[in-house]
């Protein structure tokens, strides 16, 4: 008798554990079709999508040029990450440092040929008349040639202007603007847009007047700067006429890693 009732209250137990579980499996197919829900999971996404960015980002500002090349090579996807992460931070800003490059150029003559070291979607070469050398980590656009950017492989002296749009990245960052300075004519122009708080003392960035000095040793001369950009600053240098005589070593202040708060 107690065995029976027992018996019965265990498969009753189990019929209401059966109905739960269908409820819940109801509940839980309505919730993830719920417009809120999908919502969450999209949250979610861009934030694990975020994360990634960040991480990527922070290796290539702390690796040489070369050990980035390495990497991408290795996971190409990864560049793509980067590029979504990048142009979502850059959606937040309120100028974007490359217009203001595009605008330059557009402003001078389209005769002038244009090297653009790390240039991303490659959005100069698209804006412009002008004939452009766009060099990046990867390619994924037939004018854009991969390559480590300490070493483009184009001829020296063959080109007017040199760019460089948040691109100074590597530890070895002085070795791409001395194959800027390599590929420059004389005279040639030299564009730097860089994140404001690497070059503001202020927010734990280098002294900008070091930065400049450094480079004019490289053999450039300052033409003029624009700090009045809330994210970015812009620096224009022309190659100078002669190599300069003087041969000592260059002391190059370090540029912290620019990182991306969380959106
Ligand atoms: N100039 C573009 C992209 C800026 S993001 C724009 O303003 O929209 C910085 C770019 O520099 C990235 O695409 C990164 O891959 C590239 N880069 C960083 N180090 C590089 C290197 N050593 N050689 C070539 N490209 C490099």
């Amino acid at each position: 008798m107690e065995g029976q009732r027992s018996s019965r209250n265990r498969k009753s137990a189990k019929r209401s554990r059966a109905q739960s579980n269908e409820r819940n499996r109801d509940a839980k197919k309505s919730k993830s079709e719920s417009p809120s829900s999908s919502s969450f999971l999209e949250k979610m996404k861009a934030r694990l999508s975020g994360g990634h960015f960040r991480m990527i980002n922070e290796k290539l500002y702390t690796c040489t040029g070369e050990e980035a090349l390495i990497y991408f090579k290795e996971d190409p996807s990864l560049f793509n990450v980067y590029h979504a992460g990048y142009q979502a931070q850059m959606s937040q800003w309120p100028e974007q440092p490359v217009q203001k490059i595009i605008e330059w150029l557009q402003g001078h003559s389209p005769s002038l040929t244009v090297a653009d070291f790390g240039c991303g979607d490659a959005r100069v070469a698209k804006s412009v008349k002008n004939k452009v050398f766009s060099f990046d980590l990867v390619s994924n656009d037939p004018d854009v040639i991969a390559c480590d950017m300490s070493n483009t492989g184009l001829d020296s002296s063959s080109v007017d202007v040199a760019i460089f749009c948040l691109s100074l990245m590597g530890l070895n960052y002085p070795n791409f603007l001395k194959e800027a300075h390599r590929v420059l004519k004389p005279s040639g122009w030299l564009l730097i847009a860089e994140v404001k708080s690497r070059l503001d003392p202020k927010t734990g960035g280098a002294d900008p007047t070091k930065f400049i000095k450094a480079v004019c040793e490289l053999g450039f001369t300052p033409v003029s700067k624009d700090f009045t950009n809330k994210m970015f600053v812009l620096f224009y240098f022309k190659k100078q006429e002669k190599p300069s005589s003087k041969r000592k070593e260059i002391q190059w202040p370090e540029l912290k890693p620019c990182i991306y708060k969380r959106r």
